[in-house]
């Protein structure tokens, strides 16, 4: 008998290989497979006579075994069965290659389904390795004669395979508890979560199958929802320090600073300075596009924290960032005795390399002190880090203001990691650059304020992008060596080539040599990777940022923050495999000073659609606009390409559900009114918790 937990291992015909690989793809129990939904349909449920079978038709037909021998074919060199299957109308040939135990299989006299295309060739219409089954007595086909679930694959495993062992699964849909408030289902007519599984899988009909994913649809964004809403009423009733704005002190810094601060700039570290001055937990989104100078707002909050007495925790994604903040904030607050450390993990090596400055080093910046991380999150005011940050599992003692940047989001846990045992939350500041789609924000960030900073500041001039044809390659070429015989610098961006490849190590290095070799050999030109030693990294990018290289070839990874005022081309090698919002990510790192920037985005496609996209980039600087076409081209989860994001993957939904979107928005928000703290509903508690570890927001 199986059991939701039975281990798919102990199903008839699994064996430890189909077992293991099933496990690759996350499946250990016969549950996992309930919830392993298929990516696509194929319906083939029309029944069609034999006699009415045409040459091109994709059809499913039902007869019976007339003949069926295995033969080899002496020109292609194959084993080949060869069957004839006739029912009342007329009769088909069927080949197989390289199945010959079909003929154990496929008995003469038994009737069976087959699926497939119908071909045609000297001697008349056939089938060429259609799907078949077996006609069982008043049993529910699989394969074939019905609406059939294609599963996402591997290598090892096919979806026929994944196909049977869901199918043997299925009975069990109906013994996972239905977690959803009846009142709920009934309001917005919800099929029963039982149903839906069946149907998700095994659809008895359109309709039934639209109903099915609505409700899994439904399941998913609803638990969103309420995460959200909980958040923002867990974040109301905690108490965070109320720390003062000084005034005479921000002043001080702002007029330290050699230019003036944007409206947009002012605004928003105005409405931060409002909400940290009160006991409830700031919880804001800072958007605003790449070169906004989002970190000065960020530092000014940091200043006040700080002159409150509290500390301020800065995390970025990469350890580039996190280098390039530190030295920026160093520099900015050079005449503040805050103390600032920075916290890396370090690929290689296991321990943490950490450095801090304090008040007679920051006097003397070229000195720095070595000390742990422990020491350095209770000696600072200001703590500049990548997650390593989090990892150590060490607690701040003090910490008001928490600052993620480019992250977007930050989870419930990691929240609990960085404040300490304490029952004061610090102030939670998310910066971004990406434009957030407005569907994107109402699934994802409801429990969040937002601040917008919307113009560059000025002086800046529009960035000139091109899309660049394989023959024209050259002439780019020769204006991006004007451009640094001008005392310029250049971007060259590349993309991750296979998949294996995760790091994008090939393709950077190829063009490494190529432009350093051939194109460009008395040019200085850098290299930098995710592979690359830590120090490794960090000279690149100190070397570039001192012009002492002219050009740096690199992934992906510059992709986000990077500040060097004296680039001016920003070129990107296979433009088409990147999404339009990070497309303009990149080209964000130029046109950060007066000097007019150029971005070229180089692609060997010839398809329509991808010129079409990317010409969308030429004529549009707005990176709002730029994520709204991104998810019209190529759908949310390609927004962002890297789980960089930290925006959780939906399964079943996506951001265009914008009906189930509304509904399960008003579903969340009447149940919080209602009961606030779901004390009524412990079910739905509980799933909530499992969904919470699923979808850790990392
Ligand atoms: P982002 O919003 O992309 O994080 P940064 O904070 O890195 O932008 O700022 C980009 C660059 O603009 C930095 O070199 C910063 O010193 C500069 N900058 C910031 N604010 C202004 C301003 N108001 N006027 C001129 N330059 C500014
Ligand atoms: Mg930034």
């Amino acid at each position: 008998m199986l059991t939701l937990q039975t281990p798919i291992e102990n199903f008839l015909r699994v064996g430890k290989t189909t077992a293991k690989r099933l496990q690759k793809l996350g499946l250990r129990t016969a549950e996992d497979l309930l919830f392993y939904f298929p990516f696509r349909y194929e319906d083939w449920s029309k029944i069609t006579p034999i006699g009415e079978l045409n040459y091109n038709m994709a059809a499913t037909c039902r007869g019976r075994v007339e003949i069926i021998k295995n033969t080899r074919s002496f020109f292609r060199k194959k084993n080949v069965t060869e069957a004839l299957v006739s029912d009342r109308t007329g009769s088909i040939k069927v080949v197989w290659f390289n199945q010959p135990y079909l003929v154990k299989i496929l008995k003469i006299g038994e009737e069976i389904y087959l699926s497939g295309k119908v071909e045609l060739d000297r001697f008349g219409i056939h089938f060429t390795s259609p799907s078949y089954e077996k006609v069982g007595s008043g049993e529910e086909t699989t394969h074939t004669a019905r609406i059939v679930p294609i599963y996402s694959a591997t290598e090892n495993l096919t979806h026929k395979q994944i196909r049977f062992l869901v199918k043997m699964a299925v009975p069990l849909a109906d013994k996972i508890s239905d977690w959803l408030l009846p009142e709920i289902k009934k309001n917005f007519r919800l099929v029963g979560l039982g149903q839906a599984i069946r149907q998700a899988h095994f659809p008895d009909s359109k309709i039934k199958f639209l109903e099915a994913r609505r409700r899994l649809k439904f399941d998913e964004l609803f638990l969103i929802q309420l995460q959200n809403l909980l958040l923002k009423n867990r974040l109301k009733k905690s108490q965070a320090p109320v720390i003062g704005f000084k005034e005479v002190e921000t002043k001080k810094f702002i007029n330290s600073l050699p230019f003036k601060l944007t409206d947009g700039q002012r605004r928003a570290a105005w409405e931060i300075i409002q909400d940290i001055g009160t006991s409830q937990p700031m919880n804001r989104l800072l958007e605003g596009d790449v070169g906004s100078g989002k970190t000065l707002v960020a530092a000014v909050a940091a200043l006040n924290t700080y002159l409150g007495g509290y500390q301020t925790v800065f995390m970025v994604p990469t350890e580039i960032l996190a280098k390039q903040h530190y030295d920026n904030l160093c520099r900015l607050f050079s005449d503040f005795d805050i103390k600032i450390g920075l916290v890396m993990g370090s690929e290689k090596v296991a321990n943490y390399e950490l450095e801090i400055m304090d008040e007679e080093l920051i006097k003397n910046k070229r000195k720095k002190e070595i000390h742990n991380s422990e020491f350095i999150i209770h000696n600072s005011n200001l703590v500049i880090g990548t997650h390593a940050l989090i990892q150590e599992k060490i607690k701040f003692n003090n910490l008001g203001l928490a600052i993620v940047d480019e992250q977007h989001r930050f989870g419930v846990n990691q929240r609990k990691a960085l404040k300490g045992n304490t029952e004061i939350y610090p102030h939670f500041l998310s910066m971004t650059a990406t434009p957030i789609p407005r569907t994107m924000s109402l699934v994802f960030f409801g429990d969040l304020d937002l601040s917008m900073i919307r113009e560059l500041p000025a002086g800046r001039k529009k960035i000139i992008t091109k899309v660049v044809s394989p023959e024209n390659r050259r002439k780019a070429y020769d204006f991006i060596r004007r451009e640094i015989k001008g005392g310029r610098q250049v971007f060259v961006i590349c993309p991750l080539i296979d998949p294996s490849d995760k790091l994008g190590v090939k393709s950077v290095s190829e063009e490494y040599e190529k432009l350093s070799k051939k194109i460009f050999p008395d040019l200085k030109v850098g290299i930098l990777h995710g592979r690359m030693k830590a120090e490794d990294k960090a000279k690149a990018m100190k070397d570039f940022s001192e012009n002492k290289s002219n050009i740096l070839v690199s992934t992906s990874v510059v992709e986000v923050g990077v500040d060097v005022q004296n680039a001016t081309i920003m070129m990107v090698e296979g433009a088409e495999r990147f999404g339009l919002a990070q497309l303009h990510q990149f080209r964000g790192r130029v046109g950060r000073s007066t000097f007019q920037s150029y971005c070229f985005l180089f692609s060997e496609s010839e398809n329509i659609e991808t010129i079409k996209r990317l010409d969308v980039l030429v004529k549009c600087e707005d990176g709002f606009a730029l994520a709204e076409k991104d998810l019209e081209f190529r759908g949310p989860g390609e927004i962002w390409g890297t789980r960089q994001s930290g925006i959780p993957d939906l399964k079943v939904a996506t951001l265009t559900d914008y009906q189930v979107i509304k509904e399960t928005k008003t579903a969340a928000e009447n149940l919080i009114k209602k009961d606030p703290e779901l004390s009524a509903y412990p079910d739905l508690k509980n799933k909530l918790w499992e969904f919470e570890k699923e979808v850790h927001l990392e």
